[in-house]
């Protein structure tokens, strides 16, 4: 009859807890509430233990005396609201007094319902149904509020995900694997572009195209690993020199690269690829099969236009390729300049 603990309840099953310090008023309720199957019912006659029992026991009504020893039922019912494990349990205030002080005092302090000892059964049962009832629905809500919220953020956690593959993704198909610079797609991509941009502001558009001096023979001579690990030396000084916003510089294909220089005329165009040939000179790579230097070096060619409405970028590309091949005709490891 007292502090048991042992429960088998279900969902919907009602879980009374009295705290009482009467034994007697204990064994009517009990009574009172026999003939309920669905009704459980628990005693506590030792108030100093009722919120832990309460907390331990999780009714779904506690029914509370107010006058006890060592403590009153107004301070449990503080207690009880302080406590997370109880703070939402219903409590109804069983008294002895029908005082409309007492009422207001157990109302102010967190009470739910404020009956009379003891009570008639029907009014007592039904109470016990309504605030049970009450309860059991606000719970089942809140737990479903949970549950949403808990998928809500699993929602927008996977979401985050796939937009980080998904930016990944976009960061891969616009890169170039071994050097870490822009691929062809996304040069032409970018002259494309600033190409229209330079037609539509009358601005001057200049690309430098280069390529590794004797690459070939470092290669046949050094190993893949070797010809790999000069790409990547290569495309980390020249994109040092690539400093202006706007300006752009993409591996073109093999040991030639691209840098598109937006708003830039002949002589800017020149000093960043004397910059871009210097840079590359001082990283000295030995490279011991080319004919024109010790070290690894690079020859440029660059062209500059003004473009106009029906002019085409591949025009221009072909004047770097020009100039280009002209540089290696003069000796490698320079600059020649179409504009
Ligand atoms: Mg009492």
């Amino acid at each position: 009859m007292t502090d048991n603990l042992a429960i088998g309840s279900s969902q919907n099953t009602i879980i009374v807890l009295l705290v009482d310090d009467q034994k007697m008023v204990a064994e009517a309720i009990r009574r009172m509430l026999d003939q309920e199957d669905d009704i459980e019912f628990h005693f506590c006659d030792t108030p100093s233990r009722a919120v832990q029992f309460a907390s331990e026991l999780q009714p779904t009504v506690i029914l509370q005396d107010l006058v006890m020893p060592d403590v009153d039922g107004y301070t449990l019912l503080r207690f009880y609201r302080a406590n997370p494990a109880t703070a939402s349990i219903p409590v109804v205030v069983l008294s002895s007094k029908d005082d409309p002080q007492d009422k207001s005092q157990a109302f102010t302090n967190g009470a739910n319902d404020y009956l009379v000892k003891l009570p008639d059964k029907i009014e007592l049962i039904a109470r016990i149904r309504a605030q049970s009832k009450s309860y059991l629905a606000q719970k089942e809500r809140d737990e479903a509020f949970q549950q949403m919220q808990k998928l809500q953020q699993e929602l927008e956690e996977s979401n985050q995900k796939l937009e980080e593959s998904n930016m990944i993704l976009q960061r891969l198909s616009i890169l170039d694997g071994l050097t870490g610079l822009a691929n062809r797609r996304h040069f032409d991509e970018t002259l494309a572009h600033e190409w229209k941009l330079a037609i539509r502001e009358k601005t001057p558009l200049s690309i430098i195209l280069l390529d590794i001096d004797f690459f070939k023979k470092y290669n046949d001579n050094y190993g893949h690993q070797g010809g790999d690990d000069c790409l990547r030396t290569v495309s980390a000084a020249l994109n040092r020199a690539i400093r202006r916003p706007g300006d752009f510089i993409a591996r073109y294909g093999g040991e030639e690269f691209v840098a598109v220089l937006p708003n830039t005329h002949c002589k800017g165009a020149e000093v960043i690829a004397e910059e871009m040939r210097l840079f590359v000179e001082n990283e000295k790579l030995v490279h011991e099969y080319s004919e024109a230097s010790d070290y690894v070096t690079v020859s440029l060619g660059i062209a500059a236009m003004r473009p106009a409405t029906g002019d085409k970028p591949e025009v221009l590309i072909e004047k770097a390729d020009k100039a280009l091949y002209k540089a290696k005709g003069s000796g490698r490891n320079c600059y020649i300049i179409d504009c």
